[in-house]
């Protein structure tokens, strides 16, 4: 490493409080979603980056909606992109907090709050990469891009944040991506996420005939109906699903963090096999039913459907229209609520895990590093529909995302720049450094 990056690296040290404040001020900022208004987080960015003397540009989906890009570097060459959301989940019951959970309280080498995890530390560390890179005057001098990205609407599926600035043109290209979710963790090490499975929500109705609840052979009871299909819905987990060669080969590289690491958390050893190759089907809400005595003429329930990559959305919607048509077409309508779609690296060598990588190895020699298979969705599905390399690298512990007593550790903020850092000067290194 040159000496000139190692004097860089250290002033990530000498710079830690204000990174930790830069946390816990954008933690402070509300941008709970639903309802997702990001105009006041935006504003502070923007502000912040400005006063670096970045040009922040910013976008608006919608009035409240507002997203920030930065575009730094030579402008030509290649092109590193770094994203990040600024939007968080709601709180729930804020009693299961030990702390106020937009306090950004810092306590025992973490700070607490909602959307510490995921991902206002995140968000932090691209903007601390930006402010330490700048302060040594070498955001000029990269020999190619930077573009960063930071969105609002992540938390309710991208189409309004990264998904609008790719729609719109605003993001077309690039070399690499990463997006800042967090994948450090205590349990593991280090996760770079390659791949993350795709959702589908559907509601079933089941369609009956109302009747007095004393002579229930003149009416149909829709309740019954309902739970007698639900049973066999469940089975469409079992299907052998046919997943592309290379799918496969690329899940069986996160098995491991599975194997490994599913023991400390209770993973059962059995489940690891269907979790990663087949379909997750699991139903979340049901209801149904008018008064006590009174078959029901209706009812209902919603199906949360998870799909490995390789499978297309609109293949797993037709094997439950399959399924449903069979039990009797006439008795049940299928209703598609939302759906996400899955994603995954192209080839077995991501130029973005490997920049990730070999950053990782040269902050930490001794790292532990895994591949991660995310059963969630990120804005990563966008970048790699333009057939850009993209993996989730970042600050925060993926098991606390959208929990209680949501927080980061201080340490793994401070190696997150120190990767970012590595990573740029590495792939877009400055003529003179
Ligand atoms: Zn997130």
């Amino acid at each position: 490493m040159p000496e000139t990056w190692k004097k860089i690296l250290e002033t990530v040290d000498k710079d830690k409080e204000k990174i930790v404040d830069l946390v816990s001020q954008l933690i402070r900022i509300p941008s709970t979603n639903p309802p997702g208004d990001t105009r006041e987080v935006a504003g502070y960015i923007s502000d912040y980056l400005n006063n670096l003397g970045i040009k922040a540009q910013k976008y608006e989906a919608k009035p409240e909606l507002v997203s920030i890009v930065a575009k730094v570097g030579s402008q030509k060459g290649k092109k590193i992109l770094l994203n990040g959301h600024v939007d968080v989940v709601p709180v729930g019951d804020a009693t299961n907090w030990m702390v106020e959970p937009f306090s950004g309280k810092v306590y025992e080498g973490q700070i607490w709050g909602r959307g510490a995890s995921d991902m206002k530390g995140g968000v932090a560390a691209i903007l601390s990469t930006l402010s330490i890179l700048q302060s040594y005057d070498l955001l000029d001098r990269l020999q190619g891009t930077l573009e960063c990205s930071l969105v609002p609407d992540e938390e309710t599926d991208g189409y309004l944040g990264t998904g609008w600035l790719v729609d719109k043109g605003i993001i077309k290209d690039g070399d690499l991506a990463i997006v800042a979710e967090g994948t450090i963790s205590p349990l593991f090490g280090y996760g770079i996420c390659i791949m993350e499975k795709g959702g589908l929500t559907l509601k079933l109705k089941s369609k009956g005939a109302e009747a007095h609840g004393g002579m229930p052979f003149l009416g149909d009871n829709a309740i019954e109906k309902l739970t007698r299909i639900l049973p066999k819905i469940k089975t469409l987990e079992n299907r052998d699903l046919k997943l592309p060669q290379k799918v496969v080969k690329l899940i069986d590289r996160t098995k491991p963090l599975y194997q490994e690491v599913g023991k400390l958390i209770g993973f059962p050893e059995e489940k690891i096999e269907p979790f990663l190759k087949q379909l997750l089907v699991n139903i979340t809400r049901i209801s149904g039913g008018v008064a006590d005595n009174v078959i029901p003429a209706e009812a209902s329930a919603i199906m949360d459907v998870r799909i490995p990559p390789g499978i297309a959305v609109s293949e797993v919607y037709n094997l439950f229209n399959e399924l449903i048509a069979k039990e009797g077409k006439e008795d049940f309508t299928l209703e598609q609520l939302s759906y996400w779609v899955p994603s995954i690296e192209k080839g077995e060598d991501s130029p973005a895990a490997k920049l990730v990588e070999k950053a990782i190895h040269k902050v930490d020699p001794s790292a532990k590093i895994y591949h991660v298979y995310s059963s969630g969705g990120s804005d990563a599905k966008f970048f790699r529909a333009l057939g850009i390399p993209t993996v989730l690298f970042g600050p925060g512990q993926p098991e606390l995302a959208h929990s209680a007593n949501e927080r980061i550790i201080i340490q793994d903020l401070v190696k997150a720049v120190k990767i970012y850092l590595t990573g740029i000067l590495d792939y877009l290194a400055p003529d003179d450094s």
